[in-house]
């Protein structure tokens, strides 16, 4: 019987992507809007993938109209490029992730999902290649919602839906790596887990008041013990 219900970021948090990604980006916003505005100096950390899209635009002095006209088409651009340019060696997966998800996915408790500000379909993509997909049946993602603050709830009711079970806000833990992750949990008074394997320090994600922190997942058992007893 489930009791736990347990959502992970992807990017700092998972796996690391390399700099393609932010260069696959590019190449979709000039064959999409023929400029590429801020995002080779934006910060992606804990941002949802629409927000960046159009917060570069706004930067470049592109109108919400002419941006909201095109956004299907630039969300399928980038994801389509994503699948296709994105490769196994632009994934490093981080300390201890395939133990952790491996452990975690044995116990009858506890559901994991994905609270990501990746599209669906290029977050996927990148958990494929490293072969880390199967672990996650379901999922809050950019496409679901315009702020980070809104999945948590969707993620909730996604779990309903597939499982019967309605996860009490206490029950609920989200995992990430920016202050994003950490204020996303607080809108439902979920408990969050920070790890400083992304951008954000120890120091700047404790400021945040995480209810568990760590530097990484190498100790499978600490991790683990602390996800059930949270
Ligand atoms: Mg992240």
């Amino acid at each position: 019987m489930y009791n736990k219900l347990v959502l992970f970021d992807i990017d700092g948090t998972l796996l690391l992507a390399s700099n393609t990604n932010r260069q696959i980006l590019i190449d979709a916003l000039m064959a999409v809007y023929g400029t590429e505005g801020n995002a080779r100096s934006y910060n992606f950390a804990g941002k949802m993938d629409s927000v960046i899209i159009h917060d570069v635009l706004k930067h470049a002095g592109l109108k919400d109209k002419h941006i909201s006209e095109k956004f299907t088409t630039i969300k399928n651009t980038y994801i389509d490029l994503v699948k296709k340019h994105l490769r196994h060696e632009d994934i490093q997966l981080l300390n201890g992730v395939p133990e952790l998800l491996g452990e975690l996915s044995e116990r009858k408790d506890i559901l994991l999902g994905l609270l990501t500000g990746n599209f669906e379909g290029s977050g996927r993509h990148k958990l494929e290649l490293p072969a880390i997909n199967h672990f996650f049946p379901f999922g809050a993602f950019a496409d679901d919602a315009h702020h980070r603050n809104k999945l948590p709830a969707i993620a909730v009711e996604r779990a309903y839906s597939l499982t019967g079970r309605m996860f009490t806000p206490e029950q609920v833990v989200i995992i990430g790596d920016t202050e994003h992750d950490i204020t996303c949990a607080r809108t439902i008074r979920a408990r969050s887990i920070a790890v400083s394997t992304g951008t954000y320090s120890a120091e700047q994600l404790k400021s945040h008041q995480p209810d568990a922190l760590f530097d990484d997942f190498g100790d499978t058992q600490k991790v683990v013990s602390c996800i059930a007893n949270i």
